[in-house]
């Protein structure tokens, strides 16, 4: 017992003459700092089960409450070389960075629909990304009306971008102004467009990779999209903000993988009530509102079931909440409804669609 505490004592000694060299010793706090900085660079993801899967990484799951933890709307997609992302929600340049995506090699941002949950990163995504190396203009597909959003956002970082060219460009060839904007291209969808029962319009199809956007119904927003992926015979379909509708059943008709948006509005209509009772009539309104465009979980688990998707995944939370009480509450009605086969995401979660197999893999990403 004694030589034992005599290891602890000794090991202690250790310990603080080692805190104590580090803290008086600028070299050896160099040496720390470096260890620490190379393993912050390195990309936290481990790489893909085979170069040929579709990935998703969810860079925001929240809605327009606020939570410190979690960033508004935002899903990155990865397809063989391709990445993009739908929808930029408030905080979700943080997650992309902090995670290392590639962001110099994004392809190209996929908007649902204008609301600020949705657009609110644009112009830090194409700063940031362009700050890393992107060499064009960073495109934007979105609803028409997407000129006008990327026109606002280009003419506010218009001063940032220039200084930052004459700061660091120099003869190195970094950052060309040529490649600092954002560009725009708007999407028309029609009954000709290629999925059945909903309108739609193909907005992308390169190297197998091929992006519909479908029209969904998001009430007083219109138009409002949704955005099918498919890549070498697997699917991936995201709804975007969206009431129930047919719509989404059409378009993932089929699908790997549905990503839903999802509302209590059981939860909504308390904290409705609750601001009405606290005096915060305003508040109460909105809130009571926005129950009228957007989906319950059981409404979303029975979309997935007409579509026959293999996984149904629910983001873009409101109320937001990860309190497990909360959470319960939120997601009780849909066993009954959809008994497996679905699952919540969070900031970090990651999923892989491998083209070789039919499997769903997941993970998460350590913050
Ligand atoms: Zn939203
Ligand atoms: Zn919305």
């Amino acid at each position: 017992m004694r030589k034992l505490q005599w290891i602890v004592v000794g090991a202690a000694a250790l310990v603080t003459a080692a805190a104590a060299i580090v803290w008086f010793s600028p070299s050896a706090q160099d040496a720390v700092l470096r260890r620490v900085a190379a393993r912050q660079l390195r990309a936290p993801l481990p790489p893909p089960p085979s170069t040929t899967a579709i990935r998703l990484v969810f860079c925001g799951t929240g809605s327009p409450l606020p939570d410190r933890h979690v960033a508004k709307s935002c899903l990155a997609v990865f397809a063989g070389s391709r990445f993009f992302v739908v929808d930029t929600g408030p905080e979700s340049t943080e997650n992309l960075l902090l995670w290392r995506l590639p962001l110099a090699k994004i392809d190209g941002v996929l908007l649902t629909h204008f609301h600020s949950d949705h657009i609110g990163e644009l112009g830090e995504l194409n700063l940031q990304s362009w700050l890393q190396g992107r060499q064009a203009p960073l495109m934007v597909y979105g609803p028409p009306g997407v000129e006008q959003v990327v026109a606002g956002f280009n003419t506010a970082y218009a001063q940032d971008e220039a200084v930052r060219h004459a700061h660091h460009a120099r003869d190195r060839g970094l950052l060309p102004l040529s490649a600092s904007t954002l560009a725009s291209r708007a999407i028309s969808v029609g009954t000709e467009g290629p999925l059945s029962g909903t309108e739609s319009a193909v907005v992308y199809d390169q190297e197998g990779l091929r992006i519909t956007a479908f029209k969904v119904d998001h009430g007083v927003v219109k138009p409002a999209y949704g955005y099918r992926f498919d890549y070498r015979g697997r699917s991936v379909v995201v709804s975007g903000d969206t009431r129930s509708t047919s719509s989404i059943a059409n378009a993932a008709r089929g699908a790997d993988v549905l990503v839903h948006e999802a509302q209590s509005k059981a939860l909504v209509s308390t904290l409705s009530a609750v601001a009405r009772e606290s005096g915060n009539r305003q508040v109460s309104l909105l809130l009571g509102d926005t129950n009228d465009y957007h989906t319950t979980p059981a409404e979303a688990a029975a979309i997935a079931n007409a579509a026959g998707v293999r996984e149904l995944v629910f983001t873009h939370f409101t109320p937001p909440s990860s309190n497990p009480l909360v959470r319960h509450a939120f997601f009780r009605d849909v066993d009954a409804v959809r008994p497996e086969h679905w699952r919540t995401a969070r900031d970090g979660l990651w999923l892989d669609i491998p083209t070789n197999e039919n499997s769903v893999q997941e993970g998460l990403i350590k913050r």
